[in-house]
């Protein structure tokens, strides 16, 4: 899954205003912002499988640390934790726990099962939804769509760069996941976890585009 983590970042933001957008995301994408370097270490192991589902030609070998339930509940809790310590807003601090969870509950929707609940010998889920290119843009464009609507209400553009930087923003996330359905295969595993880095642009992107918008 794609753009529905980043559409369940911009839905939240209409729950917790004071929270940047690229916080938002960071949480909500944060088990395949760290994916590529566990990737890159040796640590975690994918494959390229065309037609291993409809939907991707990856076939995700081992990811225990960055997407198993036990560590992604970890994840959530020092995410949470850290915005606590240095903020103090206990609603927000727990929705930034919630869309680091949030992110599991979607893939498990999506992936094959491939996703463990603890590290070891996990027994896996997902109940792969891939399978149909229908459904899945059905969910994944329904939540996308659902959060940019919600944050348009949460929020209004103070100038020129938050009214087209979020739309350019948007444009560009609708087509790297246009780019990973239409088009080739990764040539290598290399290249997966190289542009898998790039997300953290998108992180970027979302601080610049929240620091010229007002909530409403
Ligand atoms: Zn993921």
């Amino acid at each position: 899954m794609f753009i529905g983590h980043f559409g369940v970042g911009l839905a939240a933001k209409k729950v917790t205003p004071a929270v940047s957008l690229g916080t938002l995301f960071l949480s909500a994408q944060f088990l395949d912002l760290l994916w590529p370097s566990l990737l890159l270490l040796g640590v975690e192991h994918v494959a390229i499988d065309p037609g291993n589902t409809k939907l991707t030609p990856l076939n995700f070998v081992s990811y225990p640390y960055s997407h198993s339930l036990i560590m992604v509940c970890i994840w959530g809790t020092l995410l949470g934790g850290a915005h606590w310590i240095v903020k103090r807003e206990v609603k927000a601090a727990i929705i930034i726990g919630g869309l680091v969870v949030s992110h599991w509950v979607l893939d498990l929707l999506v992936h094959r099962p491939d996703l463990p609940l603890h590290l070891g010998e996990s027994p896996l889920f997902g109940f792969g939804l891939w399978n149909s290119i229908f459904g899945t843009l059905l969910l994944e464009g329904g939540i996308f769509i659902s959060g940019v609507i919600l944050y348009l209400r949460a929020t209004k553009a103070n100038n020129r760069s938050g009214l087209i930087g979020f739309w350019a923003l948007i444009g560009f996330l609708l087509l790297i996941y246009a780019g990973n359905v239409l088009g080739p295969p990764p040539p290598d595993t290399g290249a997966i976890a190289w542009i898998g880095q790039l997300q953290w642009l998108f992180v970027l992107w979302a601080y610049w585009v929240d620091k010229n918008r007002t909530a409403s």
